[in-house]
């Protein structure tokens, strides 16, 4: 799961004498059937360079022939989608395998092209996950099947002189115990700090508490409101637990949670399409009112794929249709997956997207709905 800050750092990169070659692929088996994806990369890598000036062009070909190597090994850790970043003249190399796909693109650019990794991080719901044990506090960033450590803080040393304090009987031990409390205390503090830095600087809306129960409440005491509001479940799991394990309890948690926010969340859609406004349903008239720039907030269920049309020329959306542009008369084309290219629109104009996992009734209603604006 990588961060925002993470990605605003890869695209600080700026070079003036050298490119840097970005990929996107998606790889996902079931619309690759015959590792299409290759091919895709073929194409791509014989496209794109083809817009540089004819003198640079040359400068990205270690570039293309690391990529191609890469790839023709098939790496073992391939996923459903796969961004790659190369600049072989710096030996820069940067790749990242994602559980949801990307649109297949390269984009060769004097710096690191980041933005559909951001538009996925936006998209999908992030959860921060905290394990607090009394020695131990550690927070991973979660989401899309993946789960990434972010921050760990442990207990400070309790100095305990045994010389002053006497390693004597009742009074001695409760002042241990006292110290300890206190340190745990203190490390609590810092976690709740950390939380509050990371919940602002990845925009992450939801926390999961993991832990023992009674290390939970403890550190619930020390929380600030600002942070108890956005925890939305909680979970029992040792302190030491290896990561594994972490995101094996947590995700049953995270399924939970959001299935509650989209329940709520279509219910409100289907609420003001049945009192005759405020929303849509359906390909076509959620492309209608994308093309007005009328959509507030988009629902899309998440696996889904539908077919297509794009215009060459005013880059208008429409279900498939056998004519010319509505919009500007253009030529159209066929796009195979036209939710992408909802999703990239509706992001340009600011539209808030949930993927939806799991909604009978939108299926049904063609696996895309839509708030309207006015
Ligand atoms: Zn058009």
């Amino acid at each position: 799961m990588i961060s925002r800050q993470e990605l605003k750092k890869l695209a600080s990169h700026t070079l003036t004498d050298a490119y840097f070659v970005s990929l996107y692929l998606n790889v996902d088996p079931k619309n690759n059937p015959k590792d299409d994806w290759l091919l895709h990369f073929k194409n791509l890598s014989k496209t794109t360079p083809a817009n540089l000036p004819a003198a640079e062009r040359q400068q990205v070909n270690p570039d293309i022939e690391r990529i191609e190597k890469y790839l023709y090994d098939r790496p073992s850790e391939t996923k459903r989608g796969l961004a790659l970043i190369s600049c072989a003249a710096r030996n820069f190399w940067w790749v990242y395998h994602s559980m949801v796909t990307f649109r297949n693109d390269m984009v060769i650019k004097r710096e690191p092209y980041i933005k559909p990794l951001m538009q996925q991080i936006d998209i999908y719901q992030r959860y921060l996950i905290v394990v607090i044990s009394g020695e131990q506090v550690r927070l991973f960033i979660a989401g899309m099947g993946m789960m990434e450590p972010v921050f760990y803080v442990t207990r400070p040393e309790v100095s305990f002189d045994r010389t002053r304090d006497g390693n004597t009987g009742d009074m001695g031990e409760l002042r241990a115990q006292r110290k300890k409390e206190t340190s745990e205390r203190m490390m609590f503090k810092g976690a709740a700090a950390a939380i509050a830095d990371i919940v602002q600087s990845e925009q992450i809306k939801r926390i999961l508490l993991g832990g023992s129960e009674g290390a939970r409440g403890r550190f619930k005491d020390v929380l600030p409101t600002q942070i108890t509001v956005r925890v939305a479940g909680e979970f029992t799991v040792a302190g030491n637990a290896a990561e594994k394990e972490i995101l094996a309890r947590a995700i049953p948690e995270m399924r939970k949670v959001e299935e509650q926010f989209e329940k709520r969340a279509l219910e409100e859609l289907f609420h003001k399409i049945s009192i005759g406004g405020g929303g849509v349903v359906g390909l076509s008239d959620v492309l209608t009112a994308l093309q007005q720039g009328n959509i507030r907030k988009m629902y899309i269920i998440s696996n889904a794929t539908q077919p297509g049309m794009v215009c060459k020329r005013c880059g208008a959306l429409t279900p498939p249709r056998e004519h010319s542009c509505p919009y500007c008369d253009g030529e159209m084309q066929k796009a195979p997956y036209i939710f992408d290219h909802i999703i990239q629109k509706g992001i340009d104009q600011g539209v808030r997207i949930d993927m939806i996992e799991n909604a009978p009734e939108l299926v049904k209603a063609g696996c895309i709905g839509a708030l309207l604006r006015y």
